[in-house]
């Protein structure tokens, strides 16, 4: 059998909200693929933001919907903030922690010593998000940080998605901090970072990565910074249209309905300049653009294989800096297709990171 997408990488780092899971529940198909990578044998491990959760909060969650995996498999923000430590602090100094339980644990199993007030002497600020962070918790580190404190942060996420809606996020009070000391944190652990891939790379000691995420501002971007390949799959909060517009570090190096794709050979995207423009051919399917952003797609072929040489050429021209307008090629995939989205893109919905 030919070589699958993920036979081309020793090791998988899967984003979990949107890829994996939403909400309490997999994401169709995920189980399934997950186990097929477990069966032939890849190296997966399990990369998140969200820092108000411990490894073995999320490892549990996971196994809750049939996922096998130990508590290793999961890499957290805190801990790859931790990670950061020994280039800012000696062993085993006091942090001062703005955050939950689950900062403060990985800080001792590192041997640092997480405090709550300036008094105690820390020598850097770590801010995570907890629910329970306050106006008091904010003014600590904010006053720490102006008293020449190194400043550390879990994740830039703006918004954490509730139950009753979306709510400000780690990066909202981050931001509320570097509003007071009028700076920027100094590090910064999490997605879009590279800190925390690089982390989940170092621990699975894998050299071939292969980033697979639902947002291309965080995943993708992630995954390019970090030297790493990148796949976006279309079951969580970005689609067609996101993925169009995407420029730069943005733009993923495979795209996949669903993690299915892993266990899939990837057909060869064949990006050419023609006579009037660029032309992208995946598998029977063409897209081009002409050289005033004319749209078409033809051939013969799927869905996803068109939406594959759409982007191919999309990107191809954009990065050329021809102007590349989304409507316009939503509108040739439609017309080729008959859609935007496939019938799984029915699913999608759930808008957190
Ligand atoms: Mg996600």
């Amino acid at each position: 059998m030919a070589n699958t997408l993920a036979d081309g990488f020793d090791c998988l780092l899967f984003d979990l909200d949107g890829v994996v899971y939403r909400g309490s529940n997999a994401v169709p198909g995920a189980v399934t693929a997950l186990e097929r990578c477990a069966k032939v044998g890849h190296q997966c491990v399990y990369v998140t933001n969200n820092a108000s959760r411990t490894a073995g909060d999320v490892a549990a969650h996971l196994r809750s919907i049939g996922i096998h995996v130990a508590d290793a498999d999961v890499v957290t923000s805190p801990q790859a903030a931790v990670s950061l430590l020994p280039d800012f602090v000696p062993d085993g100094s006091a942090i001062l922690v703005v955050g939950g339980a689950g900062i403060d644990a990985v800080l001792i199993e590192h041997g640092y010593r997480p405090v709550r007030s300036l008094a105690q002497g820390p020598a850097a600020v770590m801010q995570g998000f907890s629910p329970s962070v306050s106006w008091a918790d904010l003014a600590e580190a904010s006053y720490a940080i102006a008293s020449g404190l190194p400043w550390i942060a879990t994740n830039p996420d703006l918004t954490f998605p509730t139950d009753r809606g979306v709510a400000p996020g780690n990066g909202s009070l981050v931001a509320a901090v570097a509003n007071a000391v009028g700076r920027e944190p100094d590090a910064m652990a999490g997605k879009p970072e590279p800190p925390l891939l690089v982390e989940a790379m170092r621990r699975r000691g894998g050299s071939q990565g292969l980033m697979i995420g639902d947002r291309l501002d965080t995943d993708v971007r992630g995954g390019s910074l970090a030297g790493l390949a990148t796949l976006l799959v279309l079951t969580g909060v970005h689609s067609v249209d996101d993925l169009l517009g995407a420029v730069g570090p943005d733009q993923p190096d495979f795209i996949g309905v669903d993690l299915g794709v892993l266990h899939e050979e990837y057909p060869e995207v064949v990006v050419r300049e023609i006579s009037a423009g660029m032309e992208a051919e995946c598998r029977g399917v063409w897209a081009r653009i002409d050289e005033v952003g004319r749209v078409e797609v033809g051939g013969l072929g799927t869905w996803i294989d068109a939406v594959r040489a759409l982007a191919g050429v999309t990107f191809a021209s954009r990065n050329r800096g021809q102007d590349v307008e989304v409507p316009q090629a939503l509108q040739a995939l439609e017309a080729f297709t008959g859609t935007v989205a496939p019938e799984t893109m029915e699913l999608r919905g759930d808008h957190s990171a």
